[in-house]
């Protein structure tokens, strides 16, 4: 019989690389934690219609990259693409614009895209975000940059940098999409074929293109830069934000073609990046979304928010292997006879309430197989459990670092082993 394999696109992420993948998470949990950003858990499928209306009809995710299916009411369903719009969908769900406008939140989980797999982009890929719902502010950009660039560095990502633009509002933005439609059809025949056909549903994209012929229509000195289209209030808005982070010391750069995918930013817009000039990636990147809260029927909602994918992040992570050794675990339990089996599982259970991390062996296996097991797994600990031990009402503990062992009571055990733990095991538990 064939096989059955993962789909394509997707992965199973397991052994050395979940590691990292704790790592990563723990990082931004952390992160959350100390800037009270909560988490949002939305549902992994939405009704496609809240992404038809927010994230854009004429963006390439909605056109070409959703799994959309009918359930078996005839419903259209999506897997969620991306995960602010759900954020705002729950926002407005739960009337939070009514009771409690302003909310930092923070999501992790998996999302949806039907690309052609390459390295780090799969079709199940992983983003975490955070969303400041609420905050009309510049200080709620400069925090949300903050927040990103600050996890890019507890990472230890090499060579960071960020590049900062303004979308302006509706009424800005409009004026330039008008110039920068009307220099596009002009230049039509220096576009590429993606970026004339671009040009007419979502013009702001062909502002990506890396074509070289479309690459000079950009460096031509007419072309519109939407700083120049920029109105008062959206001008002073990008002027503090920069103002905020020339006085935080992170450096930046404007870029007038940072301009994100989604249809939905407004104001600010930025890409935290990596690597080395000329292979830079960027690994992070978000904006403010006025509006976005529009197309789901609730008016003048701020907000701002960055996400991340992970896979690519886990990339770039897995040079570095030695960070994320987890400890494994302290104690293997070793029953020598069937009737031991019960007694190393009620240890065990005691371990369990200790915060001891244990290895339980098999009855079945020889005592020399057992030694050999925990040996191969580095577990410096074994508790011998045996017909003599049961009945003198002891437990042996055999120091493999060492080679010495050891009658002990239970009490005396357990003890033994939890300051053991306290002494060697990095992930402490907070003690209650
Ligand atoms: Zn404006
Ligand atoms: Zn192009």
């Amino acid at each position: 019989m064939q096989k059955v394999r993962a789909p394509k696109g997707t992965k199973d992420i397991l052994g050395e690389e979940i590691r990292i993948w704790h790592f990563l998470e723990e990082t931004v949990r952390e992160t959350a934690r100390c800037f009270s950003y909560q988490e949002i858990r939305t549902p992994v499928f939405e009704h496609t219609e809240l992404f038809q209306r927010s994230v854009g009809e004429a963006t390439d995710i909605v056109q070409k990259e959703m799994y959309t299916f009918l359930d078996k009411s005839g419903r259209s369903l999506t897997l969620r693409p991306e995960g602010t719009a759900a954020v705002v969908r729950a926002y407005v769900e739960h009337g939070f614009h009514v009771k409690k406008p302003r909310v930092k939140w923070y999501y992790l989980g998996p999302m949806f895209r039907y690309e052609r797999p390459q390295a780090g982009r799969m079709r199940q890929f992983h983003q975490f975000g955070f969303e400041a719902i609420g905050f009309a502010g510049p200080g709620a950009d400069l925090e949300i940059i903050l927040i990103a660039w600050f996890i890019c560095q507890r990472l230890g990502l090499p060579q960071l940098s960020l590049e900062i633009n303004s979308l302006g509002c509706p009424e800005c933005k409009g004026k330039y999409l008008d110039e920068l439609i009307k220099f596009l059809q002009e230049h039509s025949q220096e576009l590429c074929v993606t970026c004339r056909e671009r040009a007419q549903r979502n013009p702001l994209r062909v502002l990506d293109c890396k074509n070289e012929g479309c690459q000079r229509v950009f460096s031509n000195p007419d072309f519109p830069v939407i700083q120049n289209f920029l109105c008062e209030k959206c001008a002073e808005h990008q002027r503090r934000v920069e103002e905020g982070l020339r006085k935080l010391q992170v450096p930046f750069q404007v870029n007038p073609r940072l301009v994100r995918g989604l249809d939905y930013y407004t104001r600010t817009a930025f890409e935290v990046k990596s690597g080395e000039l000329g292979a830079q990636n960027a690994v992070m990147g978000g904006g403010r979304y006025d509006g976005l809260a529009d197309f789901l029927g609730v008016k003048g909602v701020a907000g701002v928010g960055f996400a991340a994918g992970m896979e690519r992040l886990v990339l770039l992570l897995s040079d570095k292997k030695s960070v994320f050794e987890e400890k494994g675990p302290l104690v293997y339990l070793a029953p020598l006879s069937p009737s031991a089996e019960s007694q190393c599982l009620r240890l065990a259970l005691k371990l369990a309430d200790l915060h001891v991390p244990f290895y339980l062996g098999e009855a079945e296996r020889s005592l020399r197989a057992q030694l050999k097991e925990a040996q191969n797994a580095g577990i410096r600990f074994v508790v011998l459990l045996g017909e003599d031990e049961e009945q003198r009402g002891i437990f042996s503990l055999k120091d493999l670092d060492r080679g010495i062992q050891e009658g002990y009571s239970e009490e005396e055990l357990l003890s033994f082993l939890e300051r053991e733990r306290r002494k060697c095991c990095v992930h402490t538990p907070v003690e209650s």
